[in-house]
């Protein structure tokens, strides 16, 4: 019985398998990163034995994809194949720790035929990796490479703030590009025999830099041109706050409800303290944002110490978290963990606002009522919207007042939950293949929440999600 629920769950994922926006996306990924070898094959460069043709082909893959980190991480939003940043950043972390363990595999993949040559072969050709100029920048780029993955994916375990981090980060990876270009365009059959190949290296260098150069030296000198200023700034709930923001030459800022902004605080347009949070405000053409503010770190604790008037910087709008991916379904679910009722505020108010038929249920959990925001308004949204539920869970409900119990459950945000908001067709089965699911949350959240969507049968073109962390 088992089996064949899981058959019928995978043949509804092929028959339902489009070319979505994410799979256009990655195909344009996997086109790019094929190009140096369509180069190198074109070249006739790629005509030596068969270990060192495939090495040499995923060497080319691999250096592409490391230049291709650089875009992904960019905030493009102009160029459509890096424009969605949730997924670009998804991205660079999944491939960054991929890339970080072929580049440390390299030297060994390179040194491993000499080993069945003869021992001493093998001895004199890491004597010359060592000594040899032009393998000292490939050597020292490989050390500073592994230090630097190894920092990014224990970043939360680190004794730094996320900010000395990111500088760290970019710091690191414009010094390994560096080292990486030298290395590759004077070594190996490549470098060392074709300029038409370098040179092709050499430009994917400069657009790098370009692009680092642009987003912390070009870029704030625009934002710095369009100051926003706080006009006000509410505690909420136990732990978050209401922070609102306008325009201070009234410029309106288009946004589409579900995206987000980076915010800095510091007085500089230049400094790398910047912070991402969802809009909660509806649309409008004033240039006035709202944002819902949960209390976690350094910055977010301290949002206290800001003061109404002081000038704020703003950089976005980003994500593609939006309502027009939503078009088609026959009905929506969005679920918020924590912090992660700020989008679905957005995503719900943008909703009432244009009278939506549809179904849409709204699954929000935390740890207790008193950490909830907004309840007020959602409860009256479930009287005046035409068809919205509200579900609230609790991991503890004690403190929980008699108004409030009939919309609160015990627990978590679970499978069973999910199920039952969905509504059913007039042949009793769960509309699962037509209804759309937005999700926010933390990160353990997110994928546990993924998982029991893939349980039910939600299909990733279905779901669309914002993880509260990069
Ligand atoms: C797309 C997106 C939208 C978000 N929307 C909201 C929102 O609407 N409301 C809300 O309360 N929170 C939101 N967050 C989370 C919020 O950005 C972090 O809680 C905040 O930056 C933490 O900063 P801190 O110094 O207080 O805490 P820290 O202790 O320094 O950081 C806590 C964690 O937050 C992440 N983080 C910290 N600084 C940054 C940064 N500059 N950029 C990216 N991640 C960072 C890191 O993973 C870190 O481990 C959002 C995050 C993302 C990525």
């Amino acid at each position: 019985m088992e089996n064949v629920s899981k058959l019928t769950l995978m043949s509804n994922r092929i028959t339902s398998f489009r070319l979505t926006h994410q799979n256009i996306l990655t195909l344009g990924y996997f086109i790019l990163l094929l190009l140096p070898f369509v180069i190198a094959e074109s070249l006739g460069m790629l005509s030596e034995g068969l270990y060192t043709t495939v090495l040499s082909v995923l060497n080319l893959i691999a250096m592409m994809a490391f230049f291709v980190q650089f875009p992904l991480a960019g905030r493009l939003k102009r160029l459509p194949l890096f424009a969605n940043i949730d997924w670009g950043m998804t991205k660079h972390k999944q491939l960054g720790k991929y890339l970080g363990i072929f580049f440390f595999l390299h030297p060994l993949l390179i040194l491993a035929p000499k080993f069945f040559v003869s021992f001493d072969y093998l001895t004199v050709s890491i004597m010359d990796a060592i000594t040899s100029p032009q393998l000292l920048t490939g050597l020292i780029a490989w050390a500073v490479m592994s230090v630097w993955v190894m920092m990014s994916i224990y970043k939360d375990k680190l004794c730094m703030s996320y900010e000395t981090w990111r500088l760290l980060h970019v710091i690191g990876f414009v010094v390994i590009a560096t080292l990486a270009t030298l290395h590759i365009t004077t070594v190996g059959s490549h470098g060392q025999y074709n300029q038409t190949f370098n040179f092709v290296w050499w430009s994917l260098y400069l657009l790098s830099m370009s692009l680092v150069t642009y987003n912390y030296f070009i870029k704030p000198r625009f934002i710095k041109g369009k100051p926003f200023t706080i006009s006000s700034l509410k505690k909420i709930s136990d732990v978050d706050w209401q922070l609102d923001i306008e325009a201070k030459s009234k410029q309106s800022f288009a946004f589409e409800a579900g995206q987000f902004v980076w915010l800095n605080t510091s007085g500089s347009a230049y400094n790398f303290e910047q912070h991402p949070f969802s809009i909660v405000s509806e649309q409008n053409n004033k240039g006035k944002l709202s944002f819902i503010i949960r209390e976690l770190g350094d910055y977010t604790k301290a949002l206290h110490k800001l003061n109404i008037g002081q000038t704020i910087f703003v950089d976005g709008p980003y994500g593609s978290m939006s309502l027009e991916r939503s078009r088609t379904a026959q009905g929506i679910t969005l679920i918020a963990g924590g912090a992660g009722i700020a989008p679905m505020m957005g995503l719900l108010r943008e909703l009432a606002k244009q009278g939506d038929p549809r179904p849409i249920r709204l699954l929000y959990g935390n740890q207790t009522i008193q950490k909830m925001v907004c309840l007020d308004e959602l409860m009256s949204l479930e009287k005046s919207m035409k068809n919205f539920k509200l579900v609230l869970l609790c991991e503890q409900t004690e403190s929980c007042p008699e108004t409030l119990q009939p919309f609160v459950k015990q627990g978590f945000i679970g499978k069973e939950e999910i199920q039952q908001s969905i509504d059913f067709d007039l042949t009793h089965q769960p509309l699962t293949q037509d209804w759309t699911v937005y999700l926010s949350g933390p990160q353990g959240m997110i994928s546990a929440t993924n998982q029991h969507l893939k349980e039910i049968g939600i299909t990733a073109n279905h779901i669309h999600f914002e993880q509260l962390s990069f």
